[in-house]
């Protein structure tokens, strides 16, 4: 603590002699040795650009958004940040879930009730009517889904002449 006080006082009394004689120094070699000096006043401003555009950044990500287009990226990015971390412990029911208004999808999903995502998904056996839950393991060349391997050959055979 001693010694760092005494540093301190030491330079802001010979702050301005230094700075004389770091001028004079650069003066006279700069007369003498020009790339050198040139190079390194290059490399000095070269190092405030770089901690200039160091700081935009930061300030950059401080910003508030204001547009809505702004408000729209930040809430995505939120949510993004949200979903990957979270566990999914809060389920909803099994819901239908629509594609749009009046057109259900024929499938029922569970969203977790804290990131909003889509956990489960559920739909009904083409054949039998039981319900299956994702992974959808019997699925036929048109995509529709069965209970089982039996269900689906049973479905099948129903078009068969
Ligand atoms: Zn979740
Ligand atoms: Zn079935």
């Amino acid at each position: 603590m001693v010694k760092k006080m005494k540093i301190g006082k030491f330079y802001k009394i010979n702050r301005e002699k230094l700075e004389e004689a770091i001028k004079a120094i650069l003066d006279k070699l700069h007369s003498e040795f020009p790339e050198i000096v040139e190079k390194w006043a290059e490399e000095q401003l070269k190092l405030k650009k770089a901690i200039k555009e160091e700081e935009h950044i930061a300030e950059e990500l401080l910003k508030k958004p204001t547009t809505f287009e702004q408000l729209k990226e930040e809430f995505e990015r939120k949510v993004q940040e949200l979903r990957k971390k979270c566990k999914h412990q809060k389920l909803s029911k099994w819901m239908d879930f629509w594609w749009a208004p009046g057109h259900p999808t024929g499938y029922q999903v569970k969203i977790c009730k804290i990131c909003g995502m889509i956990v489960k998904r559920r739909t009904r056996c083409q054949q039998c009517g039981k319900w299956v839950e994702e992974p959808f393991e019997f699925k036929d060349e048109f995509g529709r889904i069965f209970c089982s391997e039996e269900c689906l050959q049973k479905f099948k055979e129903s078009f068969k002449w």
